[in-house]
């Protein structure tokens, strides 16, 4: 029902505001958000909402956020591309209070349904040593040896997701986000991911003239990465579905971190001279997402394509950068 009171706990976030103008655009009209961040630091805010400033670490917090709740989606979390997480393993592995106490909330005022993003990075690391990688499917989360931290606390909240559903029956549902990039997210600061990073660096390099860029990594390791669209349609749609297992949600168009640079120079209409940071964080050397099931689910997997999805992200960070400056 449109009516229905959703809540999107994270919603001053990158993807969280994205959510909320979606929901708005398909008329529903009982939204609430809630992020930690000031009002003044949420990348989309919209009056029409209720707009709650809380820290949902704390179990009173959740409880206030989550009163008549129908519907919650949980993409609240302490985190950022592979410079912030990598340095930050206790901050993200504290998310775990989030997800704790957002499933008992649901669970004492019966939510009807309750979304939590989950990342690729809860895949065994093992799986992910190739940059000519076999795309992961989602058995591949097990024997379990997820990115310290950052990953292990997804897979946990995943778990504790499910035995939720199991035991209390808090009707959870899981997807594996792989990178999500778009406009209006974080591009600086040491939270972006290699997208906004990477058009962010090629954008300085064409306002300064300086035609150099700096790499982390030796630039050949592999990623996909799903456009903020798709993301949207994915996981509303899983959220309404009767998928009861964490699913992969994310494009299985593979590139290696130069192909990357070569389409944003493409965009931007440069070229530039290269030079690889090899002890900067890069992550896993491959990573993919194998799409079997969504595909076998939902006749449907993400399709934007990268080329498409970037020529609007570089466009909004110029944007961005040249008005600031
Ligand atoms: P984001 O950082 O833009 O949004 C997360 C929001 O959570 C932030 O606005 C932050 O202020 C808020 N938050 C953090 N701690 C909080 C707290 N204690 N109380 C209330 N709010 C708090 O990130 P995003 O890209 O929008 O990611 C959303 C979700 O998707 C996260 O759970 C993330 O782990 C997951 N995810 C994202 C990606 C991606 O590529 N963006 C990939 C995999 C998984």
């Amino acid at each position: 029902m449109k009516s229905d009171k959703i809540v999107v706990c994270g919603g001053g976030g990158f993807i969280g505001g994205h959510l909320i103008a979606d929901l708005l655009r398909q008329g529903h009209t009982n939204v609430r958000s809630v992020d930690i961040k000031p009002f003044s630091e949420w990348y989309q805010t919209f009056p029409e909402v209720e707009n709650l400033q809380l820290d949902l670490q704390e179990k009173e917090a959740c409880e206030t956020a989550l009163k008549d709740a129908r519907v919650v989606y949980n993409l609240a979390a302490d985190m950022g591309g592979m410079g912030f997480i990598e340095l930050n393993k206790g901050l993200c592995m504290l998310t775990v209070l989030i997800n704790t106490h957002l499933l008992l909330a649901a669970k004492k005022y019966g939510a009807q349904r309750f979304f939590y993003a989950s990342s690729a990075c809860v895949y065994n690391a093992d799986k992910q040593r190739d940059p000519n990688v076999t795309a992961l499917k989602e058995s591949d989360a097990y024997p379990a040896m997820p990115e310290d931290g950052y990953g292990w606390e997804k897979l946990f909240s995943e778990r504790m997701c499910r035995h939720f559903r199991e035991d209390f029956g808090v009707q959870s549902r899981v997807a594996r986000y792989h990178n999500v990039y778009g406009p209006l997210g974080t591009y600086e600061g040491g939270r972006e991911k290699a997208p906004a990073a990477i058009c962010r660096k090629v954008i300085a390099a064409k306002l300064s003239g300086k035609h150099e860029i700096e790499i982390w990594g030796d630039g050949h390791q592999t990623r996909s990465f799903m456009y903020i669209d798709d993301c949207l349609k994915g996981t509303q749609t899983i959220l309404a579905s009767d998928i009861l297992e964490p699913i992969n949600l994310g494009s299985s168009e593979l590139v290696s971190i130069n192909q990357l640079v070569d389409i944003v120079e493409d965009i931007a209409g440069i070229k530039l001279k290269r030079s690889y940071n090899l002890s900067a964080p890069k992550g896993v050397n491959g990573r993919n997402s194998d799409n079997t099931l969504i595909k076998k689910y939902l006749g449907w997997e993400p399709n934007v394509r990268l080329r498409d999805g970037l020529e609007k992200t570089y466009a909004w960070i110029y944007g961005e950068m040249t008005q600031r400056k």
